[in-house]
């Protein structure tokens, strides 16, 4: 296998969080050819750094090149929340930028005793004070970045509210962080990760045909129905949510490289979400919510992606009776930290059916079930599908949406039928440890 210069910069990234520097190893072919990249690669980084208790952020092979929906960055790391290791995939452009920046793993270790933001430039990282950072909200959060070192092209984001509720953003939607990623970067005490890669960009030569081909296949039976945010509240049997998002007028909204988005961008009634427009981006957060207040749910759905806490948290709470009215003025009072005594619920295992919580541990617990929760192979197949998009560093939504991509992703790495056998048994064997965390 020869993919290891045409798709990695070929740099890992220490930042030790105790102290204000960092410095850049290689990373060896050999960790490469065992491995591959992404959630196994990671934990094998996870098991080198396990003193310092790290976060380790990573790319894929495929991260950043020109497959499809080729944007992805994993963070893997031991839980807060559940003291176990997990995974958590990161969308919208983040994986493309740590490898813009030259970089293809970042590993934050140890703790920093007072509040830092880290800012990842091309081939450097700072840590600078974060106690500006303290409280603000999503918006007032981007807003003091860009006055301090420019709009950032990227963020990973642990929220303004208490760690045991707050789920990591990457956007103005949230993300799919169900498993303590927030609470792991605020027990570093690290109010933000902050991305500006501007650099090249390693990819194969035929990357680009090839991947034309692939994303032409794909869409050849789509109807416009599928595509979109509302598109996979159907595919996941979430009526109720699926007939609170508008049909028309609406913007579909993509990651780096992805044919067929699951993100849309609303224009709601003003008085309905606080705001012009909100971006729906986690689709299990807003049918938890629609469940109880239907239409509602554009109100707290935005107040939840201001305040980054999770929307399943929030909803357990209107199930216990707790008016919108009386949630509202909740998540204020965490943002401001008046609100100590938090119920805590199950945070979304309920969407899984028939799978443990500590199943979900290694996709994040956030990602849509795009499976038959009766049938037990079709859950094993979506398993397997996600793992491998983890490993590549390609979206597990798309790759589990679209079969014909078990064998499409993995050729951009292959040269010949060898090669690709090759690759084929080392993505099965190394899928199954990332499902099992072992
Ligand atoms: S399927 Fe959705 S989350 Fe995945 S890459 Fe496309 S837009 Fe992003």
């Amino acid at each position: 296998m020869n993919f290891f210069e045409t798709h990695y910069n070929g740099k890992i990234l220490l930042v030790d969080a105790a102290g204000s520097a960092s410095e850049s190893m290689s990373l060896e072919s050999s960790l490469v050819r065992e491995y591959l990249g992404g959630a196994a690669l990671n934990r094998a980084l996870y098991d080198r750094f396990r003193d310092d208790d790290p976060i380790v952020f990573g790319t894929g092979p495929l991260t950043g090149g020109f497959a499809p929906a080729a944007c992805l960055l994993v963070a893997t790391f031991r839980s807060p929340l559940t003291g176990r290791i997990t995974n958590v995939p990161l969308t919208l452009r983040t994986g493309p930028q740590v490898k813009y920046a030259g970089f293809d793993f970042i590993v934050l270790r140890k703790k920093s005793s007072d509040p830092k933001v880290i800012v990842a430039h091309n081939e450097a990282v700072t840590l600078s004070p974060g106690e500006t950072y303290n409280g603000l909200q999503l918006t007032e959060m981007l807003e003091q970045a860009r006055r301090e070192f420019g709009r950032p092209e990227s963020f990973v984001w642990p929220g303004a509210v208490t760690p045991s509720l707050a789920s990591a953003a990457t956007g103005r939607g949230g993300g799919f962080d169900r498993r303590g990623l927030a609470a792991a970067l605020a027990e570093k005490n690290i109010k933000a990760l902050f991305i500006y890669g501007n650099d090249g960009l390693p990819f194969g030569a035929d990357d680009l045909v090839r991947s034309d081909r692939i994303i032409g296949d794909m869409k050849k039976n789509l109807t416009k129905k599928e595509v979109g945010f509302a598109g996979i509240l159907d595919r996941i049997g979430e009526d109720q949510a699926a007939r609170a998002v508008p049909r028309r007028k609406v913007r579909h909204m993509a990651c780096a490289r992805c044919p067929v988005p699951c993100m849309s961008h609303i224009l709601v009634p003003k008085g309905l979400s606080g705001s012009e427009g909100t971006l729906l981006a986690d689709h299990l957060g807003f049918a938890a919510l629609a469940k109880h207040v239907g239409i509602g749910v554009y109100r707290l759905i935005t107040a939840c992606n201001e305040a980054g806490i999770d929307p399943i948290a929030v909803a357990d709470w209107l199930a216990a009776g707790i008016t919108q009215e009386e949630v509202l003025s909740f998540i204020a009072n965490l943002v401001q930290g008046k609100e100590d005594n938090v119920p805590t619920g199950n945070r979304g295992g309920d969407f899984y059916g028939p799978l443990s919580e500590e199943d979900c541990d290694f996709f994040g617990g956030g990602l849509p079930p795009l499976y038959d929760t009766a049938d037990e192979a079709s859950i094993e197949a979506w398993k397997t599908r996600t793992a491998r998009a983890m490993i590549l560093g390609v979206c597990p939504i798309l790759a589990a949406r679209f079969p014909m991509l078990d064998a499409a992703l993995p050729s951009f790495l292959a040269d010949n039928t060898e090669q690709a056998k090759a690759m084929e048994q080392t993505l099965g064997s190394l899928a199954e440890t990332v499902i099992t965390g072992t």
